[in-house]
C-alpha cells in the first residue's frame, strides 16, 4: 500500500511537480532536451515504424561461449569484460564498476511482456565480484533494470549514479545510496573521477514521463586510465565536446546496434559507421561496441551490426584493431 502511494507521488511529480532544476541548454524548466535538436517522436511515427517494418527475425536462444573472469594483477590499468547489451564490468585497482547492468530476462516493466534476452549474461551474477559503484545512463528498461539495481544493492550497496530525475525511482524501492548528476557534473570515488557526460537521446518509463529526466555518458578518469561509457546515443557534437573538455578516452564503449530502420532511429542510435565516426571524434585509442546480440530491439539482424562495424573501419581506414567487440564474457586488459 505504501509503495502503491509512493509510486503515485512519483508519477504526480513526474507530471512536472517533483524537484525543481535550473534552467539549462537541456532543461527548459519542465522537460530535458537534446540542445539544438528537434527530434521528438510521437506515437504516430512509432506505429508507422511498426507497419513498415522489415524486422530480420533473430534465433530464440544463443549460447554463450565460456570465459574466466581475470583478476587485476600487477602491470594492469584496467580489465573491462563484457557482460551483455551495454552491462560491462570495468575493474579499475581498488573499484569495480557496473555500467548499465541489466540481468532480468526481458526489458520491459512486465516479467511476461516485451523483448526476451536471447542469451545468458556473460559474468553470472553470483561471480560478480564486490561492486562498488554502478553507472546508469538513462531509465529505459534495457539499461535501468530495477530488479537488477535492487539485487546489487542487496548484495554490495554499492554507489548508483543516476541522470538527474531518477533519483526518486531507486529511491522507492528502498535503494539509498543514489546521487543524481547533470551533464558535466563530477563526483570522486577513492582516486576516480566520474563525470556525467551528455548523449543524443531520450528517456521515459511510462506513457508519462516522456523527457521528465536525463540521459547522458560516463567519463570515468581513473589515473592512468580513462574509460569512456556512451550510453544510448546518437551521433552528435557531444563527443568532440568531451574530447575537447576532458581529453581522449583509453577506452570507449560504444553502442553499434538498434539502429534500423534509420528514419526512425538515427536521431537516438547511432550505426556502426556512426560509431566509428564518434570513436574518431572522441580519439579514443580503442573501442569495444556494445548494445547489441541480446535482445531484439530494432529491425536488424542479430549479427548485421558486427558486420556493418567491419565494414565501416574498412572504409574509414581505421586499424580493425582500434574497435572490435568481445563475445559475452570476455575481457580486454590494458
Ligand atoms: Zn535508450
Ligand atoms: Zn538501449
Amino acid at each position: 500500500m505504501v509503495k502503491l502511494f509512493l509510486i503515485f507521488l512519483m508519477s504526480w511529480s513526474s507530471l512536472g511537480f517533483g524537484r525543481d532544476y535550473p534552467k539549462s541548454d537541456h532543461y527548459n524548466g519542465e522537460k530535458f532536451f537534446n540542445p539544438g535538436l528537434n527530434d521528438e517522436k510521437t506515437l504516430w511515427d512509432v506505429i508507422k515504424w511498426k507497419w513498415n517494418s522489415h524486422a530480420v527475425p533473430w534465433p530464440e536462444s544463443v549460447p554463450n561461449k565460456e570465459y574466466l573472469l581475470p583478476l587485476l594483477g600487477e602491470g594492469k590499468k584496467a580489465i573491462v569484460t563484457f557482460i551483455n547489451h551495454a552491462s560491462f564490468l570495468i575493474q579499475l585497482p581498488g573499484l569495480n564498476i557496473l555500467t548499465d547492468p541489466i540481468y532480468s530476462d526481458r526489458m520491459s516493466p512486465f516479467s511476461f511482456l516485451g523483448p526476451k534476452r536471447i542469451r545468458s549474461p556473460g559474468i553470472p551474477f553470483e561471480s560478480l565480484p564486490p561492486i562498488d559503484v554502478v553507472l546508469v545512463s538513462h531509465n529505459h528498461y534495457d539499461h535501468l533494470d530495477m530488479e537488477t539495481l535492487k539485487q546489487l544493492d542487496g548484495k554490495f550497496h554499492p554507489l548508483f549514479l543516476v541522470p538527474l530525475g531518477d533519483e526518486k525511482l531507486l529511491m522507492v524501492e528502498g535503494i539509498q545510496n543514489v546521487k543524481e548528476m547533470d551533464w558535466w557534473e563530477e563526483i570522486k570515488v577513492k582516486s576516480a573521477r566520474f563525470i556525467f557526460t551528455p548523449s543524443q537521446h531520450w528517456s521515459a518509463r511510462t506513457l508519462w514521463d516522456k523527457y521528465k529526466s536525463l540521459w547522458g555518458s560516463f567519463m570515468v578518469d581513473a589515473p592512468p586510465a580513462k574509460i569512456y561509457f556512451a550510453g544510448d546515443t546518437g551521433h552528435g557534437p557531444h563527443f568532440l565536446n568531451i574530447k575537447t573538455r576532458l581529453g581522449a578516452p583509453d577506452i570507449a564503449l560504444l553502442p553499434i546496434g538498434a539502429y534500423l530502420p534509420r528514419s526512425f532511429m538515427k536521431d537516438h542510435h547511432m550505426d556502426p559507421e556512426e560509431a566509428v565516426k564518434a570513436h574518431q571524434d572522441l580519439g579514443a585509442t580503442r573501442s569495444i561496441g556494445m548494445h547489441f546480440g541480446t535482445f531484439h530491439q530494432t529491425d536488424e539482424g542479430i549479427d548485421d551490426p558486427y558486420k556493418a562495424l567491419q565494414e565501416a573501419k574498412h572504409k574509414a581506414k581505421i586499424n580493425p584493431l582500434e574497435f572490435d567487440v568481445l563475445e559475452q564474457g570476455d575481457s580486454y586488459a590494458f
